[in-house]
C-alpha cells in the first residue's frame, strides 16, 4: 500500500534517503545522518537552500511521528 501524506511528499520533493545519507534532489550534496544536528549545507546556487528545511533529519522524525498517530501505518 503506498500512502499519500502530504508532508512526507512535499519532504520527499527536496530530499532522498540513501543508507545512511540524506541527498538534496536539487543540488546532490550528500549529507551523513550522523550529521543530523548540524544544518545541512547546500551547493552555493542550490535552490532548495532557501525554500527546504536545513534539518532534514528532524522534519523527517516529526512527520514520521505524525503519521504514526494517525494510525495509517
Ligand atoms: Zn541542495
Amino acid at each position: 500500500m503506498i500512502i499519500s501524506y502530504l508532508p512526507l511528499e512535499k519532504w520527499r520533493k527536496n530530499w532522498h534517503v540513501n543508507g545512511t545519507h540524506i541527498v538534496c534532489r536539487h543540488c546532490h550534496m550528500v549529507w551523513d545522518l550522523a550529521n543530523a544536528k548540524r544544518p545541512f549545507t547546500h551547493a552555493h546556487d542550490c535552490k532548495a537552500k532557501r525554500d527546504a528545511t536545513p534539518y532534514p533529519l528532524r522534519d523527517l522524525r516529526q512527520i514520521s511521528e505524525a503519521l504514526h498517530q494517525t494510525g495509517l501505518c
